[in-house]
């Protein structure tokens, strides 16, 4: 018997079935833009392996003016079709089924020859769009109609449209960037015209037996969105016009609201997919921080929805249905929301990969293949480059050691799981827990081995990690702790001062400032962020009242400017908007004369002055802990140093689980 039974339920849509209601939701990777086809395929078939019921492509644009960016993967003519067969015949082979989604960016495409509704610029994009006239509103509909039935000509079972996250089609729908006054602006049906129109065209262009996914923004999280009423109206539409399933859209790219970050709690907005459930004929399909069978399951069972998508998840894991349906869970690798190796990626023009798993997208090139000759491998160092190195290797056959100073496995992870908001690092936790657990790795725990102690091993990994840097800041009886110590419990008083605004530093300040996670309670974090109903407010969008500070708290830096710039891309803002919520100054440009019973004295932009504070946190970053590498060095014994230990700077879990899952592999 299953603990999944709804979620591995078949779902029946007529003229095919689907294996179960799971849906790897559309996910740009870049693979697509770097031609390697073949890469593009094993990357999906991976997942279709995996056993995700449906998977959706990342967008593809059906035209160059929709392109997110210029050269972005398109469905433009023959050669797109030639290539993206290579995909759905390996799919098809292992068992698959997948959709391409077809991408419209509108005003939100990085490029001159964007067009939109109306010529409303977007804040996350440097390019006013050009409005449509009605024959340029024709070939847009065209277009989508055209790069279905390649899609179909490609071996594609689906197409998903996208209609949300303000995009082109969701452009047309808000009262927000459509301001036009003919037949597709003003009154509602006039502006949902355009996506049921395209979801009519697309469904004539692809026939009857062909899965047509429509993605409706349900709640638009922008000033003048769709109202609960519109987004009815809009599913019954689109329903009548040809649609298969209906996937939820939550918040559009330029909301301020974050609607996938770590910090969102756990099925979050399923509320808003659930208000829909018996008022259309459609599956419905609800999305967002759904990252856990269990979630998944009770999203289901609760009646929110019919089935659900989780795109990052089957990055992190492209095995998770068939681990959830063999009752191996536990072996999940857990996506945490991080952003850092996937969407922050996409921003930054690279390929996606996950911090949890490495071998994302690199599927061709990190292969984790058993041993044919078994060794004695000790990893000294339980954070998460040992961690990452111990499971590989012994997962590949070696014989592992594993130690620790420590009386527990984690190292740093410990310190981010305290974090209000970063609950999902205590996932990450009790992932490595189990996987060092059903991979045979020996652990000796509360022992910091010397030379001596390794003389047994083949090959020996030094993960020692780092240390805390003290910035040796003159100290005249203030009160000063290290991050280290905060978040080991030390008392903290009512005024702080937190010298060093890196990811650290950030994260003592969230820790700081709140006494309860929001991430833990759903009404809570919806009134922090100001997410309304949109029944009542259209775009579901009302004042933020965040819950006040028990501390005043500043943050500094040395470098100028604001602190912050070195955070996430796509999580960054999230971060800074948060600590200002909670009051807390962001001061750049300083430097640290001294700490006193006073506070911390610095010397700012504007002159000297003093920081009152009861308690001075230094996050100043760390330095290598290299004891071990350097007493093997002494020895001539050779060793493989990585993480922090290897280089401290900027050390973070994504590089240290990419450096110890290739040292596995390497071994
Ligand atoms: P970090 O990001 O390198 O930041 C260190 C901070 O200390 C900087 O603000 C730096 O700014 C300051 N600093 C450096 N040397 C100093 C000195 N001698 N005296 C005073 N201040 C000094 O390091 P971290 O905050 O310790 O974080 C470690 C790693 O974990 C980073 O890669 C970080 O991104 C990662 N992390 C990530 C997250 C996340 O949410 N993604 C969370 C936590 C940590 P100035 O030099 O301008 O003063
Ligand atoms: Fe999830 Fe982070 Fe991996 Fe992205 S990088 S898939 S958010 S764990």
């Amino acid at each position: 018997m299953t603990r999944y039974p709804h979620l591995l339920a078949p779902l029946d849509l007529g003229f095919t079935r689907l294996p179960n209601r799971v849906l790897m939701g559309s996910m740009h990777t870049g693979l697509e833009e770097r031609g390697d086809w073949t890469r593009v395929a094993e990357y999906y078939a991976a997942r279709a392996r995996g056993g995700a019921g449906l998977i959706v492509t990342g967008g593809i644009a059906p035209n160059p003016e929709g392109a997110v960016f210029p050269d972005a993967a398109g469905m433009f003519g023959a050669e797109d079709v030639a290539h993206h067969r290579v995909v759905t015949d390996r799919v098809h082979a292992d068992g698959g089924r997948i959709a391409m989604q077809i991408l419209h960016a509108g005003r939100y495409a990085y490029g001159r020859t964007c067009v939109s509704a109306s010529p409303v610029k977007s804040p996350i994009s440097p390019f006013a769009p050009r409005d449509l006239d009605e024959a340029g509103i024709e070939k847009q509909i065209a277009d989508f109609a055209a790069a279905a039935a390649r899609a179909r000509d490609a071996g594609y079972d689906g197409v998903e449209i996208m209609g949300s996250e303000g995009y082109f089609l969701n452009q047309f729908l808000a009262r927000h960037t459509n301001k036009r006054t003919d037949d597709w602006g003003g009154a509602y049906e006039n502006r949902m015209r355009l996506p049921v129109e395209v979801v009519r065209r697309v469904r004539k262009a692809v026939g009857p037996d062909f899965i047509l996914i429509y993605r409706l923004s349900m709640i638009d999280l922008v000033p003048d969105g769709s109202t609960s009423d519109e987004v009815l109206t809009l599913a019954r539409a689109v329903e009548a016009a040809g649609a298969t399933l209906l996937n939820s859209g939550i918040g559009w790219h330029e909301a301020r609201v974050p609607t996938i970050a770590t910090s969102v709690p756990r099925a979050g907005f399923t509320w808003v997919t659930q208000k829909l459930m018996g008022k259309v004929g459609l599956p419905l399909i609800a999305s967002n921080r759904i990252n856990t069978p269990e979630v998944a399951e009770a999203v289901l069972t609760q009646g929110a929805a019919d089935m659900v998508s989780m795109a990052r998840p089957f990055l992190a894991d492209p095995d998770f249905v068939v681990k959830a349906a063999a009752g191996r869970a536990d072996e999940i690798a857990p996506c945490i929301g991080c952003n850092q190796a996937c969407l922050d990626h996409t921003f930054a023009g690279l390929v996606s990969t996950c911090l949890v798993n490495p071998g994302a997208c690199h599927e061709t090139e990190i292969v984790a293949r058993p041993t044919g000759a078994p060794k004695a491998v000790a990893v000294i160092g339980a954070g998460p480059a040992g961690l990452a190195t111990a499971i590989t290797a012994a997962g590949r056959g070696h014989r592992v050691t594993l130690f620790d100073k420590a009386h527990r496995v984690g190292g740093q992870l410990h310190h981010a799981a305290k974090v209000p908001g970063k609950e999902e690092f205590r996932g990450l936790l009790a992932w490595f827990e189990t996987m060092v657990e059903k991979t045979g790795v020996e652990t000796r725990l509360s022992t910091a081995p010397s030379p001596d102690d390794l003389t047994g091993f083949d090959e020996i990994v030094v993960a020692t990690g780092v240390t805390p840097r003290d910035p040796a800041i003159p100290n005249t009886g203030g009160h000063a702790l290290s991050y280290s110590q905060v978040f080991a419990g030390a008392q903290v008083g009512a005024r702080v001062a937190i010298v060093g605004a890196g990811g650290i530093g950030f994260d003592v300040a969230e820790f700081l400032t709140q006494t309860e996670s929001l991430t833990e309670d759903l009404a809570a974090w919806r009134a922090e962020w100001g997410v309304g109903d949109p029944a009542k407010v259209p775009g579901g969008l009302v004042p933020p009242r965040p819950v006040p500070s028990p501390r005043a708290v500043t943050l500094l830096q040395r470098k100028a400017g604001a602190p912050g710039k070195s955070l996430g891309r796509t999580t960054g803002w999230i971060h800074r908007a948060h600590l200002r919520a909670k009051g807390v100054s962001l001061l750049g440009g300083v430097r640290y004369d001294r700490i006193t019973p006073d506070g911390l004295w610095i010397t700012a932009p504007d002159g000297p002055r003093l920081i009152a504070a009861d308690t001075v946190v230094i996050c100043a970053g760390q330095q290598s802990a290299r004891g071990l590498a350097d007493a093997l060095n002494a020895r001539g014994r050779a060793h493989h140093l990585i993480g922090g230990a290897d280089v401290a700077a900027e050390i973070d879990a994504k590089r240290a689980i990419d450096q110890g899952v290739r040292c596995g592999i390497a071994l």
